[in-house]
């Protein structure tokens, strides 16, 4: 309201009764409720098989080596019985690209089964409640630490929770670091207080990041950070998997007894008795639809099919089902985008696996003496020069024979009768070609390489090059 004021101009006073509004919610912490089931036994089979791949992994040994080592200041990746250089990203870059086809192809067919099972996310999140229930006791007892004031007894049992906690994170960070340097060097020098720079930065880094994202972040990841949650519903269409309430058999809801007949009472068969989500991971009522927060985790279905088993209900009225199921269609697994997705990844698996069959532990490159395009010797024939880049991809050195073909009575020169390459290493060898100058053909001919190893003839390749000459 605008009034005079006797000292001066016109000014607007302010009404106490303002309010001022807020627009930014405070997040809510979830106390999911443990929940038993099928699903819930398969998620927990899922998470040990998961975890127990991760931790023990790096533990394993093959060849007097680490079975997996991505060793990247020596560049090359150690996977049981393969090698990997540089010179072989292009396989990395295709399982990448395998990798998320396959996760497109998986989410048409079945939804959000990866979140709800596999992702690390739900994996470690799954862990760290665990260890929460353990420590803290079920969701209520939860409940009720949280909203105590600080006194010892809560101020112990929060400690050791975090305790626990720290140290689960702690050894997930330490096993990170030790997929890419050496696990039982750098245990020993972790218990010596040795560790690079680098290597303590990452088991910290990672650590923390566990201990954040599974402690504290939990669901909050899957709603604001996670991309693939944002995406992935491009990739549904009626007839995809999803966790979805039967609301035609549901609604109304209402309690009652459980002696009571619903239909008398006009109901149906929800009880609403709320267990859905209790147990739900991100907080949301399946009853209200399908959401994008939704992980399929499925534990709504186990809640909501124990309930119902105790009403003497059928189980079901929360499943896995699909949208054109729940209109009365009949859901079609194979349809276009299927077929789609099946035949880019079939596409992409046969490339790879036809070009790493054609894979060789053995590199050549052969390049010519920029300073001079040929020489003339003093009998007469016409030299080039090369430097050829030997590069052994094997495990072990071998010794190799090497052999030019392309021009008649063509000769080969170098500077060592024996050609050895040690495992992992990168020879240059100086090389000297003669000819007549009467058996060249042209002034650019082609000539070829070959390198066989001398223990090993399934060991070889060949690679082209060209001889110039006066012609
Ligand atoms: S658990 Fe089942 S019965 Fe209970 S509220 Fe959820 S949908 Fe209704
Ligand atoms: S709605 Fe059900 S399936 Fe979806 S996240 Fe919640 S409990 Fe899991």
């Amino acid at each position: 309201m605008v009034t005079p004021d006797a000292s001066g101009p016109a000014v607007a006073r302010q009404s106490d009764e303002q309010v001022e509004e807020s627009l930014y919610a405070k997040q809510e912490k979830i106390y999911p409720r443990e929940v038993h089931g099928l699903f819930a036994r398969l998620r927990v089979l899922g998470v040990l098989g998961l975890l127990g791949i991760y931790y023990i992994t790096p533990w394993l040994r093959w060849d007097g080596h680490q079975a997996l080592l991505l060793d990247l200041p020596a560049r090359k990746f150690h996977i049981f019985s393969l090698t990997l250089w540089p010179q072989d990203f292009i396989y990395l870059a295709f399982l990448l690209i395998i990798a998320g086809l396959t996760l497109f192809f998986v989410t048409a067919l079945a939804g959000r089964i990866w979140c709800g099972y596999a992702c690390p996310q739900t994996v470690w999140t799954e862990a760290f409640m665990w260890i929460e229930r353990k420590v803290e006791g079920d969701r209520m007892r939860q409940k009720k630490l949280d909203a105590m004031p600080m006194n010892v007894r809560k101020f112990r049992i929060k400690a050791t929770k975090h305790l626990l906690w720290i140290a689960f994170a702690g050894w997930t960070g330490f096993t990170f670091v030790g997929y890419f340097t050496p696990i039982i060097d750098l245990g020993q020098r972790l218990t010596a207080f040795n560790l690079g720079p680098w290597e303590t930065f990452w088991v910290i880094f990672y650590g923390f990041a566990t201990y954040g994202n599974a402690g504290f972040m939990r669901e909050q990841v899957c709603k604001y950070m996670c991309p693939y949650a944002r995406f992935q519903s491009a990739m549904f269409d009626k007839d995809t998997l999803i966790i979805s309430y039967i609301d035609e058999r549901g609604e109304p809801r209402g309690s009652r007894k459980r002696s009571a007949d619903p239909a008398a009472l006009g109901l149906g068969d929800c009880i609403d008795c709320t267990m859905c989500v209790q147990v739900c991971p991100t907080g949301i009522d399946i009853r209200n639809g399908l959401q994008y927060e939704c992980i399929a985790c499925s534990a709504c279905i186990d809640a909501c099919d124990d309930v119902m088993e105790k009403m003497g209900y059928e189980k079901g009225l929360i499943k896995y089902t699909t949208e054109q199921a729940m209109h009365g269609g009949k859901t079609h697994i194979v349809r276009p985008r299927i077929v789609i997705y099946a035949l880019i990844l079939l596409t992409i698996m046969s490339v790879f696996t036809y070009t790493f069959s054609q894979r060789t532990s053995l590199g050549l490159d052969v390049i010519r003496d920029r300073n001079r395009l040929f020489r003339e010797t003093d009998e007469g024939l016409i030299e080039n020069v090369y430097i050829l880049k030997i590069l052994n991809m094997d495990d072990r050195g071998h010794a190799y024979r090497l052999s030019v073909e392309g021009l008649h009575e063509l000769e080969l020169y170098t500077d060592t009768n024996r050609i050895w390459v040690g495992a992992g290493e990168v020879l240059e060898l100086p090389v000297r070609l003669r000819v007549e100058e009467d058996d060249l053909q042209e002034r650019s001919n082609k000539v070829i390489f070959s390198l066989v190893a001398t223990d090993d003839p399934e060991l070889k390749t060949r690679e082209e090059a060209r001889f110039l000459g006066p012609r």
